[in-house]
């Protein structure tokens, strides 16, 4: 494979590009958004001279990386003579389902389709493009440049050539690639999901504060990052929205969101990218003040 379509030039999106561009492969970045495109060339600059100036990359190799990457803001356009599609826009179903139609006609039969949804069913992604075989989960953590793990999600009719193709590929991305098959939230975020909404239950029980319930995990269990600190990180509603694919696909009460969670994201609180979740990413800090009510 030396030629790939990163559709979707977001916050994983920009990241998946900048890793395959800094790799020596060609990219072709597709974004509706010329915004998001602008943003995303920024974003993968800033980042490479922040690993040029630590002396991790070349001149040469930022260069190349940037020279690597062709911005384009349609699919059909990015996705002409790709050897693979890494689909990387918004989380919505019909959107993905509307996307994966559109590559699947735009590109020949033996290009592989992967998404790097976090919650969505590859299964069913992959039934609308007449090829499910050739169609694989590639979920790259956040930040993508820096995180090692590739969870890759084999869905129900994944070939075993697919599979193994692409965790080739995640190696030739110096990433560590672990296969997993595709059920409600994959193993990441199964696992991760009910530790982060355990949190916020231990809160709402008004157990201990927002400080004493981080604090537990990261000295205790040497977390790097709290579970409500990391909720934030994610975005508040994100975590709803898998929360709910996961209640949802299993039906058992185990995955049900906590309330706390679900009117915070009522009230427009998401975490870091609105300003306020557990923690005050502003001025005034209320979070963490109503937090202390419950000590
Ligand atoms: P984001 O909102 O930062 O970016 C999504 C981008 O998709 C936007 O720039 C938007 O303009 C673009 N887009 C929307 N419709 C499009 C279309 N029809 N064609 C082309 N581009 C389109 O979102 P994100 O956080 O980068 O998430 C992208 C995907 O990655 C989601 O499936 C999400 O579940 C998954 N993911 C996110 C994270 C995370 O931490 N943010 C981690 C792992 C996986």
């Amino acid at each position: 494979m030396k030629k790939i379509a990163v559709i979707g030039a977001g916050t994983m999106g920009n990241g998946i590009a900048h890793v395959f561009a800094q790799n020596g492969f060609e990219v072709n970045l597709i974004d509706i958004s010329q915004n998001a495109l602008d943003n995303a060339l920024n974003t993968i600059t800033k980042n490479l001279m922040r690993l040029l100036s630590k002396e991790k990359i070349s001149e040469d190799i930022k260069n190349s990386t940037l020279e690597n990457i062709t911005t384009y803001t349609a699919i059909a356009d990015g996705v002409k003579d790709v050897d693979l599609v890494v689909e990387a826009a918004t989380e919505n179903l019909d959107l993905k389902l509307e996307i994966f139609k559109t590559i699947a006609e735009a590109t020949a039969d033996h290009v592989i389709l992967a998404s790097n949804t976090s919650s969505i069913s590859i299964t069913k992604i992959a039934a609308v493009t007449g090829r499910a075989d050739k169609v694989i989960g590639m979920h790259f953590m956040n930040p993508v440049p820096i995180m090692k793990l590739v969870e890759i999600i084999r869905g129900y009719s994944t070939s075993d050539e697919t599979t193994s193709s692409i965790m080739d590929l995640s190696k030739k991305l110096n990433k560590i690639p672990l296969e997993v098959n595709d059920y409600p939230g994959f193993v990441a975020n199964r696992i991760l999901m009910p530790m982060l909404n355990e949190a916020i239950e231990t809160l709402y029980n008004g157990v201990a504060g927002v400080y004493e319930i981080d604090n537990v995990m990261k000295l205790g269990m040497g977390h790097p990052m709290g579970p409500l600190e990391l909720a934030d990180f994610i975005g508040l509603d994100v975590c709803l929205s898998i929360l709910n694919v996961m209640y949802d696909g299993f039906k058992n009460p185990k995955y049900a969101p906590c309330p706390l969670l679900v009117n915070m994201v009522e009230a427009g609180k998401l975490g870091k990218k609105s300003g306020e979740g557990f923690y005050d990413y502003s001025e005034h800090r209320k979070a963490e003040k109503v937090s202390k009510q419950f000590l």
